[in-house]
């Protein structure tokens, strides 16, 4: 009998616009790198066994504290994620239990001219993540950065868990808040497709309040359509 031992190694996502995303101006993909291997051991990232984790996974906590956000923007199938503003200091929460599979500061990409860093948390073994990328909206040192991200490389997090804050220096600052899965952003789900209905339900209702403050427009959260430019 002969043994399949496939390897698979891929570097993860590709390439963002660099663009101003969040406070209503024009969306960006944030770029992050690592490399993915799926042998006889199961999926490793960055190194780090993911075999742990199960299978699937509900997402239970919304991934920020509410209390902290002043705005969002809704999903959109080019933009892959939800921005999410909040004052500085605001807290972000891990959605489930999970691994630290990523952390970058200055990552290069996002609003221009920022010092904008990262945390990437893996939530099952078949690759499901979510990536927070901190979009500071100015300039931070390396160590402001690192004073904010509250998780290291291989932590195991719970639901929950407080993982970093937003350093605000402007109103369009917000954490870009993915949610990946094997497909990677060619195959990208509104996040809240990850989460129990009672999160979703309360996320929306969060989502409406903060845009009613800005506009008697309301594009829906998670099914805005991209539109072609006229
Ligand atoms: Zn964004």
């Amino acid at each position: 009998m002969s043994k399949c031992a496939v390897e698979i190694v891929a570097v993860l996502l590709v390439v963002g616009m660099v663009a101003g995303c969040g406070g209503g101006s024009s969306p960006t993909t944030p770029t992050q790198t690592g490399t993915v291997s799926t042998g006889n051991t199961g999926m490793t990232v960055n190194g780090i066994p993911l075999s742990e984790l199960p299978a699937t996974q509900t997402m239970t906590v919304m991934p920020v504290d509410p209390t902290a956000v002043t705005y969002m923007s809704p999903f959109r199938p080019s933009h892959t994620g939800i921005d999410i503003n909040t004052i500085t200091g605001g807290h972000f929460l891990s959605p489930g239990a999970g691994i630290v599979t990523n952390i970058e500061l200055n990552t290069g990409n996002g609003l221009p001219g920022g010092s904008n860093y990262g945390i990437r948390i893996h939530l099952t073994s078949t690759g499901l993540y979510a990536w927070y990328h901190f979009e500071v909206n100015g300039s931070i040192s390396d160590q402001v950065q690192r004073d904010n991200i509250l998780v290291a490389l291989g932590d195991r997090v719970s639901a929950g868990q407080h993982i970093g804050n937003l350093v605000s220096l402007g109103k369009n600052a917000h954490v870009h808040f993915d949610m990946l899965d094997a497909g990677g952003r060619d195959a990208v789900q509104c996040p809240l497709v990850y989460f129990s209905s009672a999160v979703a339900t309360t996320w929306e209702s969060l989502y409406d309040a903060k845009i009613l403050e800005r506009t008697s427009k309301l594009p829906d959260l998670c099914n805005e359509v991209d539109v072609p430019n006229p």
